[in-house]
C-alpha cells in the first residue's frame, strides 16, 4: 500500500456509496463504533498525525484537550476553506473520495462526543460543496451518518456551510465566527476553541487530510501509519505542485520526500528546461527558498530548520525568468487585500508594504523603501492577533532579504 488519502484516485468513481463500499469503506467506522472512544483518540495520539492544515499541531492532542463528559454538547468542524494560494490539495479528497472524508469526520466525532459537525468549504468550491451534499444524503439514508449511526445509538449529522471568500476564515477561529454569521475574524486566544468553540461549546477544527487519516489509523494501526514519513512527522501529505513544471498536479508521498525530487522526478522538472531561480514550499505565505536550498526533506521540522514552514504543501515553482519584486508585489497585494483589519500592524502594515513595493517595481522606489518594507516586516512579527500578520511578514521579508539585489536593480 502506497498511500493513504489518494489510494483509490483513479481507480473508480467514488462518488458512489456502493462503489467506495466495495473498496472497504466505512469498515473503519464500524471497527471504531466497537471499540471505547477513548481507544482511538489514544490510537490516533500513538499514530503521531500531525494536521495537515499549515500548523501541524498533533490531531490527537488536540482532541485531549475537550471535557470528556459526553453530556457536554461539542462540535467538530472540518476546515475546508483551503483559501491559501498555491494550495489545492483538499479538493482532490472531498471531490474525488468525499466519503473518505464524511467517514473520518463520523468516527473522529464519535471519539470526542461531537453531535453536529459541519464542512466549511470555501465558497469558489460550488461544484465541491455539491458532491459533499451528495454523498452526505447517500451516507445518511444507508446509516453511516446521522441518526443511530450502524444501528448504534450514536448520532452525528454533518453540514456542509460555504464561505464567502475571505482567506483569514481559514484560521479557525474565524472559521467559527464566520458559521456563527458574525465577520469573519480570529479571536483572540485564549480561550481556545476546545473549550470555547462553536456558540461557546468544545469545539475541534480540523483539516480536510487530516480526518481523512482516520480511516486508515483505525483500520491499519498506529504502527501501519508510523510505517510512512519519520520520527514526528508520520504519514504521507498531499503535495499540490504548480508553476514552472512539466507535470503540476497533487501527489501524495511521505512526509519527508525531498523537494528536489518531487521537482524534478515527480513533477517532471522545469518547463522548458529552464534553470530553476526559487520554491515557495508551503502556499504562499511559506518563506521563499533559492534554487540552493531545494536539497531538503519536505516535514515540518526540516522546513522550520531551514527557514520555512511546510504549511499547506502547496509548492509554487518559479524559474530563472520570474522577477521576484513581481511576485513580492502579488504577495503583498494578497495580504493588504485579505487582512481582516483587526490590529494594526498588521493592517496598516501590509497596506504600507504593498504601496512601498508597488512603488519599487514601478522604477520609482529608493533604497530607503527597501529598509522601510524590512523595518516593516519586523514591526509586524510577534505583535498581531493571529498568524496572518507574522506569515505575511516572513514571506515578504524572506523574499526582500534573498533576493535583495532584484530590488536594489529597480531603484532610483
Ligand atoms: Fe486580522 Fe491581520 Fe490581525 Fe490576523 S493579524 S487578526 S488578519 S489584522
Amino acid at each position: 500500500m502506497n498511500n493513504i488519502l489518494l489510494s483509490k484516485k483513479g481507480i473508480i468513481d467514488l462518488h458512489s456509496l456502493k462503489k467506495y463500499i466495495a473498496h472497504g469503506g466505512y469498515e473503519a467506522l464500524k471497527k471504531a463504533l466497537s471499540m471505547p472512544p477513548e481507544n482511538i483518540i489514544s490510537m490516533v495520539i500513538e499514530s503521531g498525525l500531525r494536521g495537515r492544515g499549515g500548523a501541524g499541531f498533533p490531531a490527537g492532542m488536540k482532541w485531549k484537550f475537550l471535557p470528556k463528559e459526553r453530556e457536554i454538547t461539542k462540535y467538530l468542524i472540518c476546515n475546508a476553506d483551503e483559501g491559501e494560494p498555491g494550495t489545492f490539495k483538499d479538493r482532490q479528497i472531498m471531490e474525488f473520495d468525499p466519503h473518505l472524508l464524511i467517514e473520518g469526520m463520523t468516527i473522529t466525532a464519535y471519539a470526542i462526543g461531537a453531535c453536529r459537525g459541519f464542512i466549511y468549504i470555501r465558497g469558489e468550491y460550488d461544484w465541491i460543496a455539491k458532491v459533499l451534499i451528495r454523498a452526505l444524503k447517500e451516507a445518511e439514508d444507508h446509516g453511516f451518518s446521522g441518526d443511530y449511526i450502524l444501528g448504534t445509538d450514536y448520532q452525528f449529522c454533518i453540514d456542509v456551510f460555504r464561505g464567502a471568500g475571505s482567506y483569514i476564515c481559514g484560521e479557525e477561529t474565524a472559521l467559527l465566527e464566520s458559521i456563527e454569521g458574525k465577520a469573519g475574524r480570529p479571536r483572540l486566544k485564549p480561550p481556545f476553541p476546545a473549550t470555547f468553540g462553536l456558540y461557546g461549546k468544545p469545539t475541534v477544527v480540523q483539516n480536510v487530510a487530516t480526518l481523512s487519516s482516520i480511516p486508515f489509523i483505525v483500520n491499519n494501526g498506529p504502527d501501519a501509519f508510523k510505517t510512512f514519513g519519520k520520527p514526528r512527522n508520520y504519514g504521507t501529505m498531499l503535495f499540490g505542485i504548480c508553476g514552472h513544471v512539466n507535470k503540476p498536479g497533487v501527489y501524495e508521498y511521505p512526509m519527508g520526500t525531498s523537494l528536489k525530487k518531487l521537482i524534478y522526478e515527480v513533477a517532471g522538472g522545469i518547463k522548458g528546461n529552464k534553470g530553476l531561480k526559487a520554491v515557495i514550499p508551503g502556499g504562499l505565505s511559506a518563506p521563499i527558498l533559492k534554487a540552493d536550498e531545494i536539497d531538503i526533506e519536505m516535514d515540518f521540522d526540516s522546513l522550520i530548520a531551514a527557514g520555512s514552514i511546510l504549511g499547506t504543501g502547496g509548492i509554487i515553482v518559479l524559474d530563472e525568468n520570474v522577477s521576484i519584486p513581481f511576485v513580492a508585489q502579488k504577495a503583498a497585494k494578497f495580504f493588504a487585500h485579505e487582512s481582516c483589519g483587526q490590529c494594526t500592524p498588521c493592517r496598516e502594515g501590509t497596506n504600507i508594504i504593498k504601496f512601498l513595493i508597488d512603488r519599487i517595481a514601478a522604477g520609482e522606489g529608493s533604497l530607503t523603501d527597501i529598509e522601510q518594507v524590512l523595518r516593516l516586516c519586523r514591526c509586524i512579527k510577534g505583535s498581531t492577533l493571529c498568524a496572518m500578520g507574522d506569515t505575511a511578514a516572513f514571506s515578504i521579508e524572506t523574499m526582500v532579504k534573498k533576493f535583495r539585489g532584484e530590488f536594489e536593480s529597480l531603484v532610483k
